[in-house]
Order: structure tokens, then sequence, then C-alpha cells
């Protein structure tokens, strides 16, 4: 009998030590995040996204094109 015990616990070693099954989980890609910058307003400091700033002449970013005039009339 004592053979049968060390038999089920190697059995119960090899079920706790064997490696987990492999799950096809596909590797999240990562995001693209170009264009994702949190920018302020040149003017009134508002954040927005820093593809939906609209860039003076002289490269500051505004929010909106009247506060990029005001911008860039008191530059
Ligand atoms: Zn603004």
């Amino acid at each position: 009998m004592k053979f049968l015990f060390i038999l089920l616990l190697a059995w119960i070693i090899w079920l706790l030590l064997r490696p987990a099954p492999q799950r096809k989980i596909p590797p999240h890609p990562p995001r693209e995040r170009d264009g994702e910058n949190m920018i302020p307003c040149a003017h009134c400091g508002v954040y927005a996204l820093e593809r939906e700033m609209l860039r003076a002449k002289n490269g500051r970013c505004y929010c909106s094109p009247e506060h990029r005039a005001a911008g860039e009339k008191n530059a």
C-alpha cells in the first residue's frame, strides 16, 4: 500500500507542478497614442486633445479660432 500512496502523492505533485494550460489570449496591441496628448490652450489654458487644437503661426496651440486670433494679436 505504501507504493500506491507514493504514486498518488507523486501524481498530486505532478498535477500541482505541471505548467498551466496555455490559453489563447491575444496580446493587446499598443494603442495608437499619437495626437492624444492633452495640451493647454495658449490663450485660456483649457486642456484639449492636441489633434483637436488649432496651431498658430507662432507654434502655439489654441482651443478655438477666436483664441488663436486673440493669441496672435497679443503676441
Ligand atoms: Zn482657449
